[in-house]
């Protein structure tokens, strides 16, 4: 089981969570998701989530108190014994990948904070984030389907969410390598057939088949991960003769 607390502006954005596989993680008891209204701990008069930046700019920034005492109220709900860690969703941050979030799946505790405007006063990351994370290099208007992104992620490899058939160590990135190309009936559709190994029954071939590909098509579409793959020079061997014969065992 994985909790995920998220500090936010915009809390109705988290409905669509408990649609799909992570809504029936919910529904299971496997994932708890709770959204924590920002808005809500704010001690302004008119309950104001944002200022003007010191030194002048563009846009508005989100206020230490608001977003540190909602954290406080989180915090105190956890067990000394929960491995918990606090993210700050941030173009800035490190860019998320598949062993971030395996490494994210071992905790019991997710808080994520979701940014708005121009961001958040740095003192809240210098006092409380843990960890800042990006989903890739642009910028959003908040920090709401970032997390969505990353509970998603995570919540994959949280044990009973999927599927037991559906499992996730064959899939894309899990072991440096993208996912080999996937079939289903019919047979043969819009003039193109099923490769002819898929139906052999030969598992050794099904398997060989199906991790050549995986290398040929991380070595087009990902040559940066390409490159980081230390082949063996008889598997090497072996992968530029599948290329030669154009994919085929
Ligand atoms: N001024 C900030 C900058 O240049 O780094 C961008 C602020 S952005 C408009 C508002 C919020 O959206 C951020 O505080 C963050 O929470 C979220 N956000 C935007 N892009 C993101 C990304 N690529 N990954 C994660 N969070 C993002």
């Amino acid at each position: 089981m994985i909790r995920f607390d998220v500090l936010t502006l915009f809390p109705e954005y988290f409905d669509v969570m408990n649609l799909s596989i992570v809504g029936r993680g919910i529904q299971n008891g496997h994932i708890v998701l709770e959204t924590h209204d920002i808005r809500e701990n704010s001690i302004d008069k008119h309950k104001k989530t944002d200022d003007y930046p010191y030194g002048g700019g563009e846009g508005m920034i989100m206020p230490v108190q608001p977003i540190y005492d909602t954290y406080r109220k989180v915090k105190s709900q956890i067990r000394p014994e929960e491995k918990s860690i606090f993210i700050y969703m941030s173009p800035k941050g490190k860019v998320l990948n598949q062993e971030i979030v395996k490494d994210l799946a071992g905790y019991d505790r997710i808080m994520i904070l979701c940014g708005h405007y121009e961001g958040i006063d740095q003192r809240v990351i210098d006092e409380i984030v843990d960890m800042e994370i990006s989903i890739g290099d642009f910028v959003l208007t908040g920090g709401e389907l970032p997390a969505m992104v990353l509970i998603d992620a995570v919540s994959r490899l949280v044990p009973g969410v999927l599927a037991e058939e559906a499992g996730y160590e064959n899939e894309s990135h899990y072991d440096g390598l993208l996912e080999y190309p996937q079939y289903t009936r019919p047979y043969e559709i819009l003039g193109r057939k099923v490769p002819d190994v898929l139906l052999s029954g030969h598992h050794v071939n099904i398997k060989k088949w199906r991790y050549f590909q995986s290398l040929m098509i991380t070595e087009r579409n990902r040559p940066d991960m390409f490159e980081k793959l230390k082949l063996e020079p008889k598997v090497l061997k072996e992968y530029e003769e599948f290329k030669k014969r154009c994919g085929e065992i």
